[in-house]
């Protein structure tokens, strides 16, 4: 390793001395006192991997350590993370890969011991879990063992994987939510590592914890300093692989907080304020780093929150720097106290240290909140940025509901004979019919439903379940509910999915576990439950209710993804809201309610209680944290956090160095990558004759294009499982088969909410398939369509509309669309991720000019599309070329989203993990 500006030193702590790479030292040649946090931890890591330039040089360090604040991101660095961390829905087709590159560079004339993760890396099984079973107490051991009856297969996988690669751990079931275990045990904050020198010796040094994760709320962990964010699978397995990251280097927003948070708002009620400025001043591609005197009145709790949705705010990560309240977490949490001791000597030895009142760094842009105007809120009904004011809710349920039911045959909670007299079911005038309202008849009692009866009521959600002060809340509004003989409304499915051990344990000890049981809300399942989509199916009368005069029924979730689709199919608007709301909204049993003002429920003799009435005091949770919340809780829940219980140690998993695949499987599959694979490089070609499979809108979500939740009995996936015999009660969700490709090709584009142009805007994933032969064109499943296309020799093409990707990393959506036959995507603009994925798995990204797209072009999908002046990515631009049936053409240029000289390289192999096998496979072979 070089070290041009000669900043190697020493650090003495716990009676160790470490080598480190000094910032301070790099200080003598650069003015680095005003660089945001952020940036020292990037100059940091080049610093430490400088080689010479062939993946870092000395250039590189003085461009970081130059950082211009307002200039557009150009330069391209390297970053190489500390760990990954994974979760199991995106972890399972990870090590899938992993596995199959073992055999594929034992095909090329490697060795399998080759590939093993070369960081560590830890994977959270917590996204598998589904809410089954709800309202009762032995609703966490079924759902448990209905997750293991259905997962057994990729458990046993993941058990083989443990036991097979080095570096590589897994947290079994039942443990917890990844970034919260993250959080609470896993994140070092500093790292201690033996590393080896050029002189093939060993030397011990510490630098900062950074990390990749295969999860876009990897953030939450900027909220103790550790610089890190979500990143597809490709790119996860290419840091396991020792593979440096290229990013650029990017602009950093600063974000100040002053005050103190008002009394009766929490820390959720914070961060879809944060998330909504944010969104508005528009943060994708760039850092946030948070700071000024609020950060004092901010428990690291409160902070991990806010990290946490940075993917909602749409900036790669939401950091706030080490401090005092780290230390105190790290304590709090049981870190040992020579972690801490390290932590701390670390963080001042570099000047990552932060003091109130310190100097303020540069930042490309500012804004600032005061904690004190923060109000309570919700956010939706379909996207997390649209924060609505406690007290304007009912407005917007109202205002959106109107579009939801354009159309809709009117029923009014009659039967239809009743009034067949009169002409039978109308179109309804929206707003000017009578509200339609189902009868049911649940738990022994008749109920109605009506737009806007709250169905699923979840506290849910790392977001909020690793911070106390939030749960804690949740807990003393049920005891004050329950001493009034309050309960959620029977129609309304609660859940309540901690986000640890500790949490459980921590209700448990406060007493209030019994409350939120009283009020329905048992504990379910340690995982991501709602807020991944594994919501389970509603009671048949709910769901016959919902059914029987379409109504627009909601969810109200602490979590923070809410997208159409996502948590429910049969619920059209998703309110994200605080755990103590989520209680409240689950008693009200409506959002067509005014909680500031109307009364959510009356009491037996016919009291009316208000929301205020029933709302603890910050006091009184802060009281109560200081009571319950200990390093114990910690210490006991995490003493053993890699081994699991007996369902877990009990499943059989297969030895040795390869997989042995089983063909049987529909969980885990040999994915077809690799077929064919030489050690020669092919070279990016222009496309003809292409087909368009898909014309989108705006906001196309990852979940639009792979979906992780339900597969349709009907669908190609759905169709597929059967004819292997998998009855559509053990479908499962497409999240726990990303390990198969054949489902996965399967379900790509398969969302039921997708809309497709080319079909008027119809939902649901089909296209308009145009034979070689020029008849009319069919109407398909994209999956069924894209097979033909291929059989005709066809390549296929995407055109999209802004923020095409975005949503949860997700690389199925990447490798699904390879797999389909997809060459390019040409959009308005793409979410980070997923268009470094497209690139990794070999699709092209192109971007629209500004100011166009497929409607200002004319372009309605008919079309057949050439792409060419690609010069074997060379060109930054390309030209578009499309041919309508008339004959007539439309021509138009789009830039070539290829951002680095090692993305054009990855696409060259056909791919990031092909690059990494040929690098391998030629090592051997040297
Ligand atoms: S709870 Fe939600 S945000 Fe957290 S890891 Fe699970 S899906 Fe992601």
């Amino acid at each position: 390793m070089n070290d041009s500006f000669s900043t190697r030193r020493q650090l003495s702590v716990n009676g160790k001395s470490l080598t480190y790479y000094s910032l301070p030292a790099l200080g003598e040649h650069f003015d680095l006192s005003k660089l945001p946090y952020s940036m020292k931890i990037l100059l940091e890591n080049l610093l430490r991997h400088e080689d010479g330039g062939m993946t870092v040089g000395r250039e590189h360090i003085e461009a970081v350590a130059q950082w211009d604040a307002t200039k557009d991101p150009d330069t391209e660095i390297a970053f190489m993370p500390a760990r990954v961390v994974l979760q199991d829905f995106t972890g399972v087709p990870c090590v899938v890969d992993l596995a199959a590159m073992r055999d594929a560079v034992t095909r090329l004339g490697g060795n399998a011991r080759q590939i093993n993760p070369l960081i560590p890396s830890e994977l959270v099984i917590d996204h598998s879990v589904q809410v089954d079973v709800f309202g009762r107490p032995d609703a966490l051991d079924l759902n448990g063992k209905i997750e293991f009856e259905r997962n057994m297969e990729r458990y046993s996988f993941l058990r083989w994987g443990q036991k097979a690669f080095e570096n590589f751990k897994v947290v079994p079931p039942n443990t917890g939510i990844v970034h919260q275990v993250n959080l609470e045990n896993l994140a070092r904050v500093v790292v201690e590592r033996e590393v080896k020198t050029d002189d093939g010796a060993s030397e011990l040094q510490a630098f900062p914890d950074t990390v990749f994760g295969t999860d876009s709320h990897t953030t939450m962990i900027n909220g103790i300093g550790v610089l890190g964010w979500g990143v597809g699978g490709i790119e996860a397995e290419a840091a396991m692989l020792g593979q440096p990251s290229s990013m650029l280097i990017p602009q950093v927003v600063g974000f100040k907080l002053t005050g103190k948070l008002p009394e009766g708002t929490t820390a959720t009620d914070l961060v879809l304020t944060v998330t909504q400025m944010l969104r508005k001043l528009g943060v994708v591609g760039k850092f946030v780093e948070f700071y000024g005197e609020g950060l004092q009145h901010l428990p690291l709790a409160d902070r991990a929150t806010i990290a946490n949705m940075a993917p909602e705010y749409g900036a790669t990560c939401g950091i706030f720097p080490i401090d005092a309240e780290a230390l105190n977490y790290l304590r709090l949490s049981g870190r040992s106290e020579a972690q801490i001791a390290l932590v701390e000597a670390y963080a001042k030895a570099q000047g990552l240290w932060h003091e109130p009142g310190a100097p303020e760094a540069t930042y490309s842009a500012t804004l600032s909140l005061d904690l004190g105007d923060v109000k309570p809120s919700l956010a939706g009904p379909k996207r997390p940025q649209d924060r609505v004011l406690l007290e304007d809710m009912q407005v917007n349920f109202n205002d959106n509901l109107t579009g939801l039911i354009v159309g809709r045959k009117a029923r009014v909670g009659c039967a239809e004979s009743d009034f067949k007299e009169e002409g039978g079911a109308q179109p309804q005038a929206s707003h000017l019919a009578a509200k339609p309202q189902s009868k049911i008849r649940i738990h022994d009692q008749d109920a109605y439903l009506h737009d806007g009866s709250v169905v699923i009521a979840a506290i849910t959600s790392c977001t909020n379940t690793s911070n106390p002060a939030v749960m804690l809340g949740a807990g003393l509004l049920a005891r004050n509910a329950a001493k009034l003989g309050l309960k959620a409304k029977p129609w309304v499915k609660t859940s309540l999915g901690p986000g640890s051990l500790v949490v459980t344990d921590y209700l448990r000890k406060a007493g209030l576990l019994d409350d939120l049981e009283q009020l329905g809300f048992y504990v379910v399942g340690y995982g991501c439950t709602t807020c991944i989509g594994n919501s389970g199916p509603l009671p048949d009368v709910v769901s016959k209710g919902i059914a029987e005069n379409d109504l627009v029924v909601a969810s109200v979730l602490s979590g923070n993804r809410n997208f159409e689709g996502r948590v429910h199919p049969e619920v059209k608007m998703n309110y994200l809201a605080s755990p103590p709301l989520v209680v409240a909204y689950a008693i009200a049993g409506t959002v067509d309610i005014d909680l500031t003002r109307d009364p959510l429920a009356t009491t037996a003799d016919g009291t009316p209680v208000y929301l205020r009435d029933l709302w603890p005091s910050n006091k009184e949770i802060g009281d109560l944290i200081a009571a319950t919340v200990g390093p114990e809780l910690f210490a006991q829940n995490y003493a053993d956090v890699f081994k699991g219980d007996n369902r877990w140690n009990q499943i059989a998993s297969p030895e040795g160095e390869s997989f042995r695949w089983d063909e049987a499987s529909t969980y885990i599959k040999n994915p077809p990558y690799f077929d064919g694979m030489t050690m020669a490089v092919g070279h990016i070609a222009d496309i003809e004759g292409a087909r368009v499979m898909g014309l989108f809108g705006d906001s196309i979500t990852t979940d639009h294009i792979s979906p992780a939740g339900n597969i349709k009995k009907d669908s190609p996936a759905g169709r597929f499982l059967q004819a292997r015999g998998v009855q559509p009660a053990d479908f499962n969700s497409y999240g726990s088969r990303r390990g198969n490709d054949d489902v996965m090709v399967r379900g790509t584009f398969a969302n039921i909410r997708i809309k497709n142009l080319m079909l008027g805007g119809e939902e649901g994933g089909n296209t308009l398939y145009y034979s070689p032969g020029g008849a009319a064109p069919e109407k398909l499943a994209i999956y069924d369509a894209a097979m033909k296309y291929k059989a005709d020799g066809v390549p296929l093409v995407v055109f999209a509309g802004k923020e095409y990707g975005t949503g949860s990393s997700r690389d199925w959506a990447a490798k699904g669309t390879n797999l389909l036959g997809v060459r390019a995507v040409v959009a308005e603009s793409f979410e980070r991720i997923h268009r470094s994925n497209l690139v990794g798995m070999g699709v092209l990204p192109l971007q629209f000019q500004a100011g166009e797209n497929a409607q200002t072009l004319g372009l309605d999908g008919s079309e057949t599309i050439s792409i060419t002046g690609l010069v074997d990515g060379a060109s930054r631009t390309a030209t578009v070329v499309a041919r309508r049936a008339d004959g007539s053409e439309k021509r138009f240029e789009v830039k070539v989203l290829l951002l680095t000289p090692k993305e054009v390289e990855y696409f060259r192999h056909g791919g990031i993990l092909h690059y990494v096998l040929r690098q391998l496979a030629a090592r051997r072979a040297a």
